[in-house]
């Protein structure tokens, strides 16, 4: 039978709807401002009504799988319920799966926004023909996602794959989420711009310094763009990105010897001004790396991939709406969904 589903991704500025088929076909997509401070019974609202109208229009293109959300914070997976949220201030233990199943009367199926661009990658972008993977997600912080046999690793409660607080620097920059030296702080676009005004304060970074007055855009676009015109300080803080990343992915590699390893986000699009550094540190940070580089073994044989994603911006919304694919697959499943639905979503880890 043909299914459908809709998927949802919610930003910090921006609330993304979008219809997709079985195959991955996007149908439609709907992008609003996500107004966020007008509350959020605003945005729920406004989120129903986005979806309701798309589940009329394409009510003719299969049976409606569900509603997949993707939320930037942590989730309780078990209840769809948004514990905590930096971009979403009000949504503190908001049981949102709930309020959206009463409203629209359909399964809904809520994830953390990195975990649905990993699910998304995997389902049609870099990751398509793995079953294993994890996700790196470079934006303002640095989310991440793990996909084991097919299926979202959650752990225990919901909170796994927080590959943005792994710890390159003992001693580091003080992390937002109460410890240092953390991913985030080295790889994200918001380190990037911080690294930049460190350099142009200690006094060595003129090319920064002025980027910094305003002759080029002070962002982390803006400094990959002096990176790739040669200027030596805008490419060291690349290289600081490069090797933070060789040391976090190194430390999964070591731990789970996955076959791929997917880079995306805002930051994944200055591939060529960190990833030379990051391969060339990978190898002396992992052992398992250095043996099973693509280099390094034949071409039929298995390797370590490490790559770029493919989906760009639309990886968390293609993800979201895969979602309450997979609880419908498994829920055709006898005993093992019996009641469980959105359980179900969980990989049958041992
Ligand atoms: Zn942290």
């Amino acid at each position: 039978m043909r299914v459908y589903s809709i998927g949802v991704d919610l930003g910090g500025t921006n609330l993304r709807i979008a219809a997709v088929d079985g195959d991955g076909k996007l149908l439609e997509k709907l992008t609003t401002g996500a107004e966020v401070q007008r509350g959020r019974d605003f945005v729920i609202g406004e989120m129903c009504d986005a979806i309701q109208s798309l589940g009329i229009k394409y009510r003719d293109s299969g049976k409606l799988a569900g509603i997949g959300i993707g939320v930037p914070g942590f989730i309780d997976i078990d209840t769809g319920t948004v514990m905590r949220s930096p971009n979403l201030p009000d949504w503190i233990n908001f049981p949102v799966r709930e309020q959206i199943e009463r409203k629209l009367g359909t399964t809904v199926v809520l994830e953390n926004d990195a975990n649905s661009a990993a699910m998304g990658e995997k389902w049609l972008g870099a990751g398509r023909n793995t079953d294993h993977m994890a996700m790196y997600t470079l934006g303002t912080g640095v989310g991440g996602g793990l996909v084991f046999n097919g299926r979202l690793w959650h752990g225990m409660s919901g909170m796994a794959g927080e590959l943005g607080h792994f710890n390159v620097e003992p001693e580091g920059h003080p992390c937002g989420c109460g410890s240092r030296g953390c991913l985030e702080q080295y790889a994200s676009a918001t380190a990037i711009v911080r690294m930049a005004h460190e350099a142009v304060a200690s006094g060595n970074a003129q090319d920064l310094a002025d980027g910094a007055r305003g002759n080029v855009e002070f962002t982390s676009r803006g400094i990959y763009q002096l990176a790739i015109q040669g200027h030596a300080s805008a490419q060291r803080i690349y290289q600081t990105v490069g090797r933070a990343l060789a040391i976090g992915i190194g430390g999964m590699v070591n731990a789970l010897n996955l076959p791929m390893y997917v880079i995306g986000g805002g930051v994944a699009s200055a591939w060529d001004a960190f990833a030379p550094t990051m391969f060339e540190e990978l190898k002396i940070r992992s052992t398992i790396y250095s043996l099973t580089a693509p280099s390094r073994v034949e071409q039929d044989q298995k390797h370590t991939v490490v790559t770029i994603a493919l989906l760009g911006s639309d990886a968390g919304l293609y993800g979201a709406a895969r979602l309450p694919m997979l609880t419908s697959i498994t829920q055709t499943e006898p005993v093992r969904s019996k009641g469980r639905r959105n359980r179900a979503i969980k990989p049958k880890g041992k």
